[in-house]
């Protein structure tokens, strides 16, 4: 079988779910969208339910698949529905609902729903994704308080700059969220990854950690002291073919590599169809056998190349990290230009094996 792996540690979500809630101090909904940023939305979420407050997806489809699971926390709806026809389902699964949009309030006034929905009313306070904008969002809110199919509503924004430290734009979309909200007597929900590790100062009842909880950590942490992350996903593979070149010699399409001094290059079983980026260049780190190289030549579909030229011991059949514990995805994805979350939401064909976990073990306090 084609050596290509994602190894899933369970026991290191469940860490990093703590290390968000202590972060937050409060609530928080674990956002498995994108099936967990590509780690398996299923298995991350049972693997979390005895300690997440609940989860949050991108649309229907997320949120059936897990209840069909047997998940039987809250979730969110990050979007809300893109039909009002979802609306009758939304009911029937128990979820929450995001209303971002006039379309969307309008077709929620005019559904006929067996149960009130609980609501989190979003509004555009500086990201101008969606949302209501701030002048819009009290009478948004009135209509919410007087419609017969909402329950609940929670206070929600994004923001769009919470990995800039130096940028005034977080405090700016506060600003603009708390003076509208003032008053309004519901839970607020503000912060993503980057505003929980940078801006300690935001908090909200309920926060919307995501890509910590798989290990990457997008944004230094602003002296806070918390438990390190641990890193989830493990993708690896072996070595499927050496050989030695005497200077001069290319390697792989287009040449992009040469050899300037003899070296010795070990084929892996990996490429851009397993989600490893082609745009990594030669120097981008992979770790085999435990010690870190690096990768020579453009990265193939199936296949790339690495140095072993002073890994005397390394071999056909010797393992390598393209990221993990040893070689950082947040290191990879700076090299090929692009984020973690985009690497981790990309891993694909290759085959996904999970760790058990103890679900009494790695409390922290
Ligand atoms: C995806 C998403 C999040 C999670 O963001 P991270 O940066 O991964 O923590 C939070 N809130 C909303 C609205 C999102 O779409």
């Amino acid at each position: 079988m084609r050596p290509a792996r994602a190894l899933i540690n369970l026991q290191a979500l469940r860490h990093n779910y703590r290390v968000a809630r202590q972060l937050c101090a409060d609530k928080a909904l674990a956002v498995v969208k994108a099936d967990a940023y590509g780690h398996g939305a299923v298995h991350c979420a049972l693997a979390l339910h005895d300690i997440a407050d609940g989860f949050a997806v991108a649309c229907l489809d997320e949120a059936l698949e897990l209840r069909e699971a047997g998940v039987t926390l809250p979730i969110l709806l990050l979007e809300g529905f893109f039909d009002p026809d979802e609306l009758q389902l939304i009911v029937a699964h128990d979820l929450w609902c995001v209303i971002h949009a006039d379309w969307q309030l309008e077709a929620l006034e005019r559904a006929a729903l067996l149960r009130p929905l609980t609501v989190w009313l979003k509004m555009d306070s500086g990201m101008h994704r969606v949302g209501f904008f701030p002048r819009e969002y009290q009478a948004a809110w009135q209509r919410l308080q007087v419609c017969s199919n909402v329950a609940t509503v929670v206070l929600m924004s994004h923001f769009s700059q919470a990995d800039e430290l130096h940028s005034a734009r977080t405090q700016e979309q506060y600003q603009i969220f708390t003076d509208v909200v003032t008053g309004m007597q519901a839970p607020i929900s503000l912060c993503n990854s980057p505003a929980l590790l940078a801006w300690p100062s935001i908090r909200s009842d309920w926060s919307r950690p995501g890509i910590i909880l798989y290990g990457s950590q997008p944004v230094a942490m602003h002296g806070v002291s918390v438990e390190k992350l641990q890193p989830v996903m493990t993708l690896q593979s072996k070595i499927i073919s050496v050989r030695e070149l005497s200077a001069g010699e290319p390697v792989g399409y287009g040449a992009q590599y040469v050899s300037e001094q003899p070296v010795r290059v070990g084929i892996v079983a990996m490429g851009y169809a397993d989600g490893y980026p082609r745009h990594a260049p030669t120097g981008t780190p992979v770790a085999v056998d435990g010690r870190m190289t690096q990768i020579l030549g453009r990265v193939s579909m199936d296949m790339l190349a690495v140095d072993l030229t002073g890994l005397k011991q390394a071999g056909v059949g010797s393992s390598v990290e393209l990221w993990g514990a040893i070689v950082s995805v947040d290191e990879v994805a700076t090299r090929a230009g692009t984020i973690s979350y985009e690497l981790l939401c990309n891993v694909k064909r290759v085959r996904y094996e999970y760790s058990a976990y103890d679900s009494l073990k790695n409390t922290i306090a």
